[in-house]
């Protein structure tokens, strides 16, 4: 394998040093932390287009993308003009304002399954208000989730958690009471039948099934055949409210996200990340009936200080509009991203690590595994050393990868052709490096 570069991490190192007597970890998200890859985190100073650069002046090619939200790069000009023009109009109303209708026009526009939308301040919150409603809707307690499965920091959702809690091994978090846990039940993703027998289990006591209709959490885990139609019957069939939780894939995997891609109508969606073009908003949003159970059209509370703030809604809106008016970065997407996990399929193989990579649409990873992954348990017969050596050979190489191997990777339309040969002869380096091939 080719020598990776030494990198001058030393600003970084001292930040992290401070960051950590002040900060818990040294860090406001944990995932961020490196912990389950080694080493120090990488602060960053700025980013364009495919590009980060730390404090250090290192640079990066970037397939994390603020975790999904940057499906443009880094700083497009639309959306910073879009931001320079709010600005001297006020930061904050507490009132509304002409851009929320405009946003929620267009959500409902590009996701025809959501027929009023309510907007808020991430998808953690999105999530939490959604199960809500749902519980107010049907007068019913309890939810299901899938195993590995993340929706958000919300109390309910931290049983058999996906994300930074499954790669910390927290994935049911201390500080959850008993009895908010016993009223999230948990299976395995993919098996329609083990969904079937919870609900025969708690006969009208559950209010909603949320998922993510793609798995991002897990790593890249994509619906088996028939999984999300099978579970479209099952709650029509017994009255619980359908939540996809499209924080993730919404305006990712296609204009109307992955219920477009996957022709599913749900009742409710959840929805973050692209549609505040990297500034902090969320959404939730569904059926007129059950959206009208929000207050004050309803009884059911949910409400923000700064929810619809307007520099937010200015970023989102030009973000948004962009993808509604150019198809074509889905094509542009699709292509960039097959060439980047087919190509990463073929080296592995050429190697004899044969390891499984996983994609729908712009959303993809490579598992340190032979076997195929389709739910968590597969997922975690992963090589997680092997995948730390090469998550440090990688970035050493100038890529920036997701610190963990339960996480995917998020393509931006700023990869050109160059940048994926640039990526692959990374990979290829780094696959060796990391297996002392
Ligand atoms: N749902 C899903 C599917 C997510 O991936 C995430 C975050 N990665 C969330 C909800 C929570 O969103 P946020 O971090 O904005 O609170």
């Amino acid at each position: 394998a080719s020598p990776a570069t030494d990198l001058n991490l030393s600003t970084s190192d001292q930040l992290f040093t401070r960051a950590k007597d002040l900060i818990p970890g040294g860090v406001n998200s944990p995932v961020r932390a490196f912990r389950a890859v080694g080493g120090h985190p990488v602060f960053m100073q700025s980013a364009q287009g495919a590009w980060l650069t730390d404090v250090d002046g290192n640079r990066y090619l970037d397939f994390i993308n603020s975790w999904g939200p940057m499906i443009l790069g880094h700083a497009p000009q639309i959306v910073l003009d879009a931001v320079a023009q709010a600005l001297p109009a006020s930061l904050s109303f507490g009132a509304p304002t002409r851009r929320e209708v405009e946003m929620a026009e267009l959500i409902i526009e590009m996701v025809p399954s959501i027929e009023k939308v309510r907007l808020v301040n991430s998808g953690t919150e999105a999530t939490m208000s959604a199960i809500r409603v749902a519980r107010g809707y049907t007068g019913r307690a309890k939810i299901l989730k899938f195993e590995g499965c993340y929706h958000g920091h919300g109390d309910s959702f931290l049983i058999a958690a996906g994300s930074g809690a499954l790669t910390l091994g927290t994935p049911d978090s201390p500080g959850v009471t008993e009895g908010v846990a016993q009223d999230t039940l948990t299976v395995p993703y993919n098996d329609l039948a083990a969904v079937a027998a919870a609900i025969e289990a708690n006969p009208e006591q559950i209010a909603a099934i949320i998922l993510e209709p793609v798995v991002g959490n897990i790593g890249l885990v994509p619906p088996a055949e028939g999984f999300l139609q099978g579970l479209r019957e099952l709650c029509t069939r017994h009255g619980i409210v359908y939540i996809f939780d499209e924080v993730m894939t919404g305006f990712r995997l296609a204009r109307g996200g992955a219920q477009e891609l996957f022709g599913i109508d749900p009742d409710m969606t959840t929805l973050g990340k692209i549609i505040g073009g990297g500034m902090p908003v969320g959404a939730y949003g569904g059926k007129k009936e059950i959206m009208d159970q929000v207050a004050p059209a309803g009884k059911v509370y949910q409400a923000g200080t700064l929810s619809g703030n307007p520099i937010a809604t200015a970023a989102g809106l030009a973000q948004l509009r962009y993808l509604h008016e150019h198809p074509e970065v889905y094509q542009q997407l699709e292509r960039t991203s097959a060439l980047l996990a087919d190509g990463t399929r073929q080296i592995a193989a050429e190697l004899g690590l044969h390891y499984t990579v996983n994609r729908v649409g712009s959303m993809w990873n490579v598992f340190f595994t032979q076997q195929p992954v389709t739910d968590l348990a597969s997922a975690k017969t992963a090589d997680l050393d092997a995948f730390g050596r090469y998550f440090r050979a990688m970035l050493h190489r100038g890529i920036y990868l997701a610190p963990s191997q339960f996480e995917a990777l998020f393509v931006s339309t700023a990869v050109t052709d160059d940048l994926v040969d640039l990526y692959l002869t990374a990979c290829r380096a780094s696959l060796r490096e990391a297996h002392g091939l």
